[in-house]
Order: structure tokens, then C-alpha cells, then sequence
């Protein structure tokens, strides 16, 4: 049994993810907006009526990033572990269950895979174009089931990413976000290493994939660090972070962007969520995998109980049973 692994950072990443998601989810695409509507994201709101994606979620409902990243726990622990198989069976279970073909919520790749994988595509052939961030959005799985260990996290992310997301791009994303949140869950992890293991994972996984045009993940992530840990006003980097590095559902930008978030909130879920809350664009998925590694990081002691509280009270978080998930993870990662 390896004693490196806590059960406590796996639940820790598990509840960012959805923390970070739910926050995000009522922001609106543009800064002035959110900003407007809100004064300052600072507690879980339902979706505002015009919401072009979410309107209608109540407060403290995930959407389709942390019910992604589920889905593939779930089949994960069924396979015994991270396998092409699974990852296809998850995605389409996913689609099919909230009513993908006609959902605004799947993402314009995954759209694009699933419909390949259910006419008979061949996986590997099925994400050959996907480059936008939905490989990253879900990839916190990844990261935990190879808590303490980057370098299986980016082999395993690679397998997440292949029938969806099959390009470059999407990979390189991904890697960073799995072998960031596999660091994250170390006893002695810092913000340092974090950020460190995300530049490999960014490096090695850009070498995997279709070729794509595409900026630099691990350049973007580099810019957004230090846009972060400039000593300026908080909604002044936040500004920065999205005319510079962006928050569209560009992956180069997603990842970037949440770097940046994590680094800003000094690696605390709640903190993270409430900068990618308020720095707008795709805000949920930001969130998302910003609070998937600062809840890896800090474990799930760092959460206030009312926060826990809120999630667990939201119907479609029940289903999936995330701590009898966290336990199948941490028993998978132990015994590797
Ligand atoms: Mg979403």
C-alpha cells in the first residue's frame, strides 16, 4: 500500500472540481457582465434567466465538466482502470443520459466524437479534429486515479483524450491538468511543483496527437502565472488574465487561465472558485479544473462544511455518489 496517497486530497479533488463548476456555471461569458449582474460572485447563484447555456440550474448545480469527470470515475473503477474502452463507454453513457442531442451543454469536439463513435468511427479516428477543452475539463480523474505520479497521469490523460480530443493541442492540455492534479495530491506539494508538473505534462503531451495549429499550452501557462503573481488589484489580473491568456473554450486558454486562477487563490479551492467566477468567459470549466487541483492540493479538509453542504444537496452531484467514488480511486491508486 503506497502511504503517499490521502484519501482526503482524492475527495479534496473530487469536490473542487464540482465546487468549481457550480460557482462558475451563473457567470456570464463577458467580464463587464458577470461583474454587472453580480458585484462579485461570492456565493453559489442560480443561472440568470438570459443565460445562453445554464439557464434554468439552480444554484449549486455542475454541468457537464464534473459530470464528465464522473462518468469516467465510474467507468474507470469498473474497467479496474484508465482504458480506451471506458473512456468510450463513459462519454457516450454521459451523452446519452442528459439528452446530448439536443443538450447546449456538450462541447463542440465532444459533439463532434460521439456522433463519429456511434456511427462506427474507429476511437482512434473519432476525435482526429478535437482541440477545444473538454479533454482538460474532465481529466482531473485521470490525475487522481495516478495520485503522486505525473508521468502515468500523462500517459493515462493521452487515453482520456484519444476519442474525443485527438490532436495535439487537446493532449498537451490535458497532461498538464492530469499530471498537475497527481502532484497536487502529494504530502509535500507546492504550488512550485504543481506548476512544474503542468509545464511537463504540457511539454510531453503536446508530442502526442494529431498536429495541430496551435500556441504553446506550457508558454500560456507561463504567462498566466506571472500575470497572477503580479501585486495588483484582483479584478486588475483578472482583467489581464482575460484579454491576455483568455477564457474561451480554446484549450490553450482554459488551461492557462486556470493555472492562473489556482496561483491567484494561493492554491485555495474556495478562493479559485470565486476568481474564475468573476473572470467570466467558459468561468465553469476554468473553475473546474482550478479547483480540481486546489482541492487535490489542499485536501478536503480545506472546504467549509457549508460548502460540502450545498453541493451534496444538489440532485444530479447525488448521483454519482462521489465519495464511494473516492474511495474506489484511492483503493485503485493505492494499489498501483
Ligand atoms: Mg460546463
Amino acid at each position: 500500500m503506497n502511504k503517499q496517497i490521502s484519501k482526503d486530497r482524492i475527495l479534496g479533488g473530487m469536490y473542487g472540481q464540482a465546487l468549481g463548476d457550480a460557482w462558475g456555471m451563473p457567470a456570464y461569458f463577458d467580464q463587464d457582465q458577470t461583474w454587472a449582474a453580480f458585484g462579485w460572485i461570492d456565493r453559489f447563484y442560480p443561472a440568470p434567466d438570459d443565460h445562453e447555456v445554464h439557464a434554468g440550474l439552480p444554484a449549486a448545480r455542475i454541468t457537464d465538466d464534473s459530470e464528465q469527470a464522473f462518468s469516467l470515475a465510474q467507468a474507470y473503477l469498473q474497467h479496474g482502470g484508465v482504458t480506451l474502452a471506458a473512456t468510450v463507454e463513459a462519454i457516450i453513457a454521459w451523452y446519452d443520459r442528459t439528452g446530448g442531442d439536443q443538450s447546449k451543454y456538450v462541447g463542440p469536439s465532444t459533439r463532434r466524437g460521439v456522433l463519429a463513435l456511434k456511427k462506427g468511427v474507429d476511437p482512434h479516428e473519432a476525435g482526429h479534429m478535437g482541440d477545444t477543452n473538454g479533454a482538460a475539463m474532465r481529466v482531473s480523474t485521470v490525475g487522481l486515479l495516478y495520485a503522486g505520479d505525473p508521468m502515468g497521469a500523462i500517459e493515462a490523460a493521452y487515453t482520456s483524450c484519444i476519442p474525443t480530443h485527438n490532436t495535439n493541442v487537446a493532449v498537451s492540455g490535458a497532461s498538464a491538468i492530469a499530471a498537475a492534479v497527481a502532484v497536487a495530491t502529494r504530502p509535500d506539494a507546492s504550488l512550485d511543483a504543481i506548476i512544474a508538473a503542468g509545464l511537463l505534462g504540457a511539454e510531453l503531451g503536446r508530442k502526442k496527437g494529431t498536429p495541430w495549429h496551435s500556441p504553446s499550452v506550457a508558454r500560456r501557462i507561463e504567462q498566466a502565472v506571472r500575470i497572477a503573481r503580479q501585486g495588483t488589484d484582483a479584478r486588475v489580473r483578472l482583467r489581464a488574465l482575460f484579454d491576455e491568456v483568455g477564457t474561451s473554450l480554446s484549450i490553450v486558454e482554459t488551461v492557462g487561465s486556470a493555472f492562473g486562477v489556482l496561483v491567484m487563490a494561493d492554491g485555495d479551492p474556495q478562493q479559485a472558485a470565486v476568481y474564475a467566477a468573476n473572470l467570466s468567459g467558459d468561468a465553469d470549466t476554468i473553475g473546474a479544473i482550478a479547483c480540481a487541483m486546489a482541492g487535490a492540493y489542499k485536501g478536503i479538509a480545506a472546504f467549509e462544511p457549508s460548502i460540502i453542504e450545498a453541493l451534496d444537496a444538489d440532485l444530479v452531484m447525488a448521483s454519482y455518489h462521489v465519495r464511494d467514488l473516492a474511495d474506489g480511486i484511492y483503493g485503485l491508486a493505492s494499489g498501483r
